[in-house]
């Protein structure tokens, strides 16, 4: 996909994940997935997974979205808010599972869970509220936003903001 398209979709996909912020009223965070998941209408739990951290199934009718019990819950509320953009942003598949590679509805499943985990103005803000303690900044936010350190790393430098260099895996 051309770099022009790409950011195109990962815009659309910061929009629609405000969007959905507001009409549900989430103004701070953690934000509320079960929440949102309630007023959709969409069921969720959560089971013991060997090889997935999710799965969606979505009929039309009854969507489901099921999420591995063995995971962190950091990365359980990631693996929903990246189903939830699936269903946000109306990807036409009856089913997903993942992690599902790295396709464009991928990538912009995983924007769309990024910003609706770690809405833009939301870290900004408290990226500034806590220049104070610079040195566990990352950590901080990453404990007030419920999500894994490595996820609001990614989301400072996307952002732009001034994150310490990414550690070697
Ligand atoms: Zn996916």
């Amino acid at each position: 996909m051309p770099t022009a398209q790409r950011e195109a979709a990962a815009a659309a996909a910061e929009r629609r994940a405000t969007e959905i912020l507001t009409r549900y009223g989430l103004a701070a965070p953690p934000v509320e997935l079960e929440e949102i998941c309630r007023r959709e209408g969409l069921a969720v739990c959560a089971r013991p997974f060997d090889y997935v951290a999710g799965i969606f199934v979505n009929d039309g009718v009854f969507p489901v979205i099921v999420v591995n019990s063995r995971d962190r819950r950091t990365r359980q509320r990631f693996t929903l808010a990246h189903e939830l953009g699936h269903y946000f942003l109306r990807h036409r598949r009856k089913s997903f599972a993942e992690p599902g590679g790295k396709s464009p509805l991928e990538r912009e499943a995983n924007r769309f869970a990024a910003s609706l985990l770690m809405p833009a103005a939301w870290v900004r803000r408290s990226w500034k509220d806590y220049a104070s303690n610079s040195e566990n900044r990352l950590p901080l936010l990453a404990e007030l936003f419920e999500v894994s350190q490595a996820a609001m790393e990614v989301r400072v430098k996307e952002l732009g903001l001034n994150g310490p260099p990414r550690p070697r895996r």
